[in-house]
C-alpha cells in the first residue's frame, strides 16, 4: 500500500478526517512547493495556511470526497 500524506504536515490521506479539497491550478501553483512535481497533495489545513501566507483571499474550494459535503452538494 502506498502511504499518501500531506506534503505540508504529513497528515495521512487514509485518515477518515482527511477532507479532500480541490483548489484551482492557479491557486495550487502558488501554495505548493515549486516547481510543482505533480505528486504532492496538501491537507485542507495546509491549503488554508498557505493561502494566508500567499496573501490569497476568497479562495474557492470544492470538497470532492469524504463524509463532509457543502450545502450545494446536498442531495
Ligand atoms: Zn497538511
Amino acid at each position: 500500500m502506498i502511504d499518501i500524506a500531506c506534503i505540508g504536515c504529513g497528515f495521512s490521506y487514509d485518515d477518515p478526517a482527511w477532507i479532500e479539497a480541490v483548489v484551482s491550478d492557479k491557486v495550487f501553483e502558488k501554495i505548493t512547493v515549486s516547481p510543482y512535481q505533480g505528486a504532492g497533495i496538501l491537507c485542507i489545513q495546509c491549503i488554508a495556511r498557505r493561502c494566508v501566507e500567499a496573501e490569497l483571499e476568497d479562495v474557492r474550494v470544492i470538497i470532492t470526497a469524504g463524509v463532509l459535503k457543502t450545502d450545494s452538494q446536498r442531495k
